[in-house]
């Protein structure tokens, strides 16, 4: 089963499918794409349904979707697929809320499909590197900067300021998929701070502090950044410092560069959708949206001016 390429389905034709889906897919020996299903149909080679279920009705050999809209839409998407028997590939965040991530989980678990809750940054060329340097080592603290221009990266999405958007936790949660990934243990937030625009819902600017046991953690998340945009983390250990730099693609260790990698995130999460899907597994990890969801529930609001975009 599966020797030859398994046949997907994209849903949300937006800015992270026509970047990195697109051509992860095509680059793919694993996948071929049969169809997509996105509201306003762009410009592509391949069909295109403006519903959900007429895609799955017309293209009834599609054995796996992966789900690129925004959060708010993505559960509800998903358990349809899951229902009718589809593997599923969820985009970060796996869903906007952590009950409805479980759902999905359970969903899964009953259909006895493969739920995929990708982290794309995890796959970034210098985090597995990084992961097997710390093993062997007492890590002390954790420093993140993980600042980026809104509207430069995220031009035109109304969605992302809006309840459910997650605002600078869009990007956030990469760096705390990365930081779940490489902290020895549970990871919790202690207090944060949230900076919210008058005109929207979501934070524009948060400061997190957490803990992993004894390890001091301390995330800056921006979304205002002007300049070009600072994607790095700052691991103090017993012996040496570590630092992870170009959103997980470049590792320094003592100031030292170690590995400067490409963009290999979508290749390693295909590669990743294929082996769970073969192997009859799962890899449903919400630790990041937990996180998030703690920082919400603990964190201190501040009015923020208002954003214009
Ligand atoms: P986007 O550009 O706004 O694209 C989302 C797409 O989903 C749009 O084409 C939208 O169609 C479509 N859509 C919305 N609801 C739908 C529904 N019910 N059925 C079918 N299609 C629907 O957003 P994006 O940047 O691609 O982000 C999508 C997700 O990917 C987010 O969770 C984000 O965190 C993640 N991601 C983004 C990036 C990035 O660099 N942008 C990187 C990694 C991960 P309309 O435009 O017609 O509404």
């Amino acid at each position: 089963m599966f020797s030859r390429p398994i046949r997907l389905g994209i849903v949300g034709l937006g800015k992270i499918a026509i970047d990195q889906h697109l051509p992860a897919v095509a680059k793919s020996r694993d996948f071929k794409l049969v169809a997509g299903c996105s509201l306003a149909a762009p410009e592509v080679s391949f069909p295109v349904h403006a519903d959900f279920d007429d895609m799955l009705r017309r293209h009834p050999e599609i054995e796996a979707v992966s789900i690129c809209t925004p959060p708010t839409a993505r559960a509800a998407l998903a358990l349809r697929a899951i229902v009718a028997g589809r593997h599923v590939f969820l985009e970060k965040p796996p869903a906007a809320t952590l009950g409805e991530a479980e759902t999905l989980r359970d969903a899964a678990v009953k259909a006895r499909v493969s739920l995929f809750a990708s982290w794309h940054s995890r796959y970034a060329a210098a985090v597995e590197r990084a992961r097997l340097w710390l093993a062997d080592r007492t890590i002390r603290s954790v420093t993140i900067h993980w600042k980026e221009n809104i509207r430069q990266w995220h031009p035109g999405q109304k969605w992302i300021m809006q309840a459910g958007g997650m605002g600078v936790f869009d990007p956030g949660i990469n760096a705390l998929s990365i930081l779940t990934h490489l902290m020895p243990g549970r990871v919790v937030v202690a207090g944060a701070d949230l900076h919210v625009p008058g005109n929207c819902q979501a934070p524009i600017q948060a400061e997190l502090d957490m803990r992993s046991g004894d390890i001091a953690i301390r995330a800056e998340f921006d979304f205002l950044q002007a300049d070009v945009q600072t994607w790095e983390m700052l691991i103090v250990t017993d012996r040496g410092v570590l630092k992870l730099s170009r959103g997980g693609a470049q590792l320094d260790i003592d100031g030292a560069m170690v590995l400067k990698g490409t963009d290999v995130e979508y290749a390693g999460l295909y590669s990743q959708f294929a082996r769970l899907i073969r192997a009859k597994k799962s890899d449903a990890d919400f630790e990041p949206l937990r996180i998030v969801a703690d920082a919400t529930l603990i964190g201190r609001p501040h009015v923020a001016p208002d954003y214009i975009e």
